[in-house]
């Protein structure tokens, strides 16, 4: 039966994608740095026999009202896309990943080096490896083995994108949609720990910039410490994340796609810094902050919401009521997105996780998001993501399942000879 002869070649190339995702680790590929894992992806695209394309993404990308605001220049910077065309006639499908990782500065909770992948009890341990180097190496594992396997199994157009930024704007899908890589579906290989991921909130960054004057310490008194502004900044931060989960429990402006999720618009201040020396007053202090909101706010809204909020409790401060902070959109400008869960992409995923797994998937949203909201809402493309196992996405000793990989790679395999019609396993 083809499945059995499917998961054979999965299990015996296993080890191939735990080398390939071991060597895409291994490349820091944190935003501005992506090229040199994204060269590692390219050359396994081409041994798959994928027409492969370096897509850099145009600073014209800024103007895009859907794209995110890049603080980082793109020359040298692409997408990587492969393209493997077929005369088959059935419908066409693109495969996304982000190839981008969040840093891995902060070492100290760390139990090895995040950049140099290590195996322990199964999983595999390193910045990125979750989220989401796996979910490459889960896609290309499915697709060499039914390469060995099913001679032809291909019947319609096949697109892999490998993008960047996704962990900041979103810009690198967005181009390479705009470039035209679009598909009758797309299917992106997140890590859901093998859950159908329908949809996400919709969240912006945001970043204040406090200015005061700079002296010496024992001269504080001629001098104005910026610092000083940012307590009550956390609080009016933190009265918004309250008021729009609060809004959320009542069900006001109610959305239903989340509504499984008790705390969804979360405010995280993720980085906060100022000065250089204990015995100075630093001349600013900033902090950058991610905003979690409802989609009754366009991302102009939550800016404004936060801009406001700011403003208000500075002006309090007769300094900071003279020389205001300034408050600027710093990366995201995400919509929320969701997927109806009766989609085509969505019923032949669930009836391939069945087949090799004997349960229905979970079918999930998040307080977060994914490129797929480009898809939907920007191109009108169903899309999903369905990837494997992880754990401490973004944090310490971030980790995937290999095992998980390999269970994911059985469901994309039967997924896809679904999707062409080649044959439906049950
Ligand atoms: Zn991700």
């Amino acid at each position: 039966m083809t499945a059995d002869r499917v998961d054979v070649a999965i299990g015996a190339l296993a080890e191939h994608a735990f080398g390939l995702l071991e060597r895409l680790v291994a490349e820091p590929s944190t935003i501005g740095q992506e090229a040199g894992a994204q060269e590692v992806l390219a050359e396994e695209l081409q041994s798959l026999r994928f027409d492969v394309t370096r897509l850099e993404i145009p600073e014209s990308i800024a103007e895009d009202p859907a794209a995110g605001v890049s603080r980082n220049p793109y020359a040298g910077r692409y997408d990587v896309i492969g393209r493997r065309p077929s005369a088959g006639g059935g419908p066409s499908l693109l495969l996304n990943g982000h190839m981008d990782v969040v840093p891995a500065e902060d070492l100290s909770q760390w139990t090895s080096r995040p950049f140099e992948p290590i195996r322990r009890d199964g999983w595999l341990v390193g910045r990125g490896a979750g989220d989401m180097k796996g979910g490459f190496a889960a896609g290309l594992l499915a697709l060499r083995a039914l390469d060995d396997t099913v001679p032809g199994w291909q019947r319609g157009d096949l697109t892999f994108v490998s993008a960047i930024e996704e962990e900041a704007t979103g810009n690198g899908t967005l181009a390479a949609g705009r470039a035209g890589y679009l598909a009758d579906a797309a299917l992106l290989l997140e890590p859901t720990d093998l859950d159908i991921l329908l949809g996400g909130i919709a969240l912006i960054w945001v970043r204040v910039e406090l200015t005061g004057r700079a002296g010496h310490a024992e001269a504080a008194l001629h001098s104005v410490n910026p610092v000083r502004g940012i307590s009550s900044i956390l609080q009016a931060l933190e009265s918004i994340e309250q008021q729009l989960n609060a809004e959320h429990a009542r069900g006001e402006f109610a959305d239903d796609a989340f509504s499984a999720i008790p705390h969804p618009y979360n405010v995280n201040v993720g980085k906060v810094h100022a000065g250089d020396w204990a015995s100075s007053v630093p001349s600013t202090a900033w902090l950058e902050v991610r905003v979690g909101h409802p989609r009754r706010l366009a991302s102009e809204d939550a800016f404004d919401l936060v801009r406001s909020a700011v403003l208000a409790v500075t002006s309090a401060d007769p300094w900071f009521s003279v020389h205001p902070p300034t408050v600027s959109m710093s990366g995201y400008r995400a919509q929320r997105y969701f997927q109806d869960p009766d989609a085509d992409v969505v019923t032949v995923l669930a009836r391939a996780h069945e087949s090799a797994h004997g349960n229905l998937p979970e079918q999930v949203t998040i307080g977060s998001t994914t490129d797929a909201r480009f898809y939907l809402n920007q191109f009108g493309v169903p899309a999903i993501a369905y990837g494997p196992r992880t754990r401490n996405m973004h944090g310490t000793d971030e980790a995937v399942e290999l095992a998980s990989i390999v269970d994911c790679a059985r469901t994309l395999a039967r997924f896809l000879l679904d999707w062409y019609g080649t044959g439906r396993t049950e």
